[in-house]
């Protein structure tokens, strides 16, 4: 019945998988049923935490769920989600990258496909208000530049940082681009780790679009910015702040909604403004939004914000990228 509690749990409550946790907890429409760990003191913490219950059998917890949060390390993401779906009819929010290898994610793609059943992959920048602003603009950018920055931290660094960091990037701009891949050309470096730390990819598009991506984990600060160039329009988008400047090239700057400044010039005799605009975002939590994304999903009335087909797309491109690196530097 759609008035029914959604059922879900939550596999993996380390530090995102709390988060999970939290917000199936604050939705009224969602029964948090329990949560499984590997890690039982830590499932028994996080269970007391939210008044659920903390399953010491991951068969028992799924055979409850219509739905399960995988908030593992990625190595177990593949038999975890095809483990939910194939044998316990749930639907599956797996956080990102979908699964380790491209075959793997194409499977639970097709074993999800025959027993109609969602899977929701937790690329979260693309919920980022810094981004969805451009749903209101029409977008077709001929130059993109992006750049992940991020302190040295043991977090995440048992995978590449293509893997780790790139591919939120890689996921924004396959969204962001309409076309696929004409080419890639990449290189990177390790400094601290056995795998590679910085890692730069050029990516030209059929369409003519090219990017350029550059992720690191060795940097002082932690930058995310996007550059995106287009025909009349120039903009910045600060994915850490939550900040989005955008400079469009016009005739009539008054046509432009709260445009704060304004630069005239002439460009072939005709006289032009470069319209300055600095929009106020919205601002919400984005894993609460994708919660609620993944059970509007489940009850019928919303589609994944990021989809299985989407997440896969991405890990492929970034693992050629990652690949790629390491064969340039043999
Ligand atoms: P973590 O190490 O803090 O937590 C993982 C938890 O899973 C631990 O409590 C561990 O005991 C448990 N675990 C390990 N194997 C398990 C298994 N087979 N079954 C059940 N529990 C198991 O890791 P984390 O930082 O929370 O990352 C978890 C996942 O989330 C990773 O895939 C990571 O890439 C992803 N992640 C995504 C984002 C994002 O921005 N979307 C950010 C951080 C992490």
């Amino acid at each position: 019945m759609q008035s029914e509690k959604t059922k879900v749990g939550v596999i993996g409550v380390g530090h995102l998988g709390q988060h999970h946790a939290k917000h199936y907890d604050l939705r009224e429409n969602v029964t948090l049923v329990g949560v499984y760990d590997t890690n039982s003191n830590r499932a028994k913490e996080i269970a007391r935490q939210y008044n659920t219950r903390f399953f010491d059998r991951l068969e028992d917890l799924m055979g409850i769920c219509d739905g399960v949060s995988i908030v593992t390390p990625t190595e177990s993401h593949y038999n975890v989600a095809k483990m939910a779906i194939e044998d316990f009819n749930c639907h599956v929010f797996i956080e990102k990258p979908i699964t380790e290898t491209t075959e793997q994610a194409d499977d639970l793609i097709k074993l999800a496909k025959a027993k109609n059943k969602l899977i929701q992959v937790g690329h979260i920048e693309r919920l980022n208000p810094a981004l969805t602003i451009f749903k209101k603009y029409n977008l077709n950018p001929k130059f993109i530049e992006i750049q992940r920055l991020a302190p040295y931290t043991v977090r995440g660094t048992d995978v590449p940082v293509v893997l780790d960091l790139m591919i939120h990037d890689i996921d924004i701009l396959l969204s962001l681009v309409k076309s696929d891949v004409k080419s890639i050309h990449a290189s990177g470096v390790s400094i601290i780790t056995n795998s590679v730390d910085i890692a730069n990819a050029r990516i030209r598009f059929n369409n003519g679009t090219v990017a350029s991506v550059t992720s690191s984990r060795v940097a002082k600060n932690k930058v995310r910015k996007i550059k995106l160039f287009q025909e009349n329009l120039y903009t910045t988008i600060d994915l850490l702040l939550e900040q989005t400047e955008i400079y469009t090239i016009t005739d009539d700057p008054s046509l432009i909604p709260d445009v704060l400044k304004t630069e005239p010039f002439t460009q072939n005799n005709e006289k032009k403004h470069i319209a300055y605009q600095k929009p106020n975002l919205d601002k919400y939590d984005m894993l609460g939004l994708e919660i609620k994304n993944f059970i509007a999903s489940i009850k019928g009335k919303e589609k994944p914000i990021v989809n299985g087909i989407e997440a896969r797309n991405a890990l492929d491109a970034v693992i050629k990228i990652n690949n790629m690196i390491l064969e340039d530097l043999k």
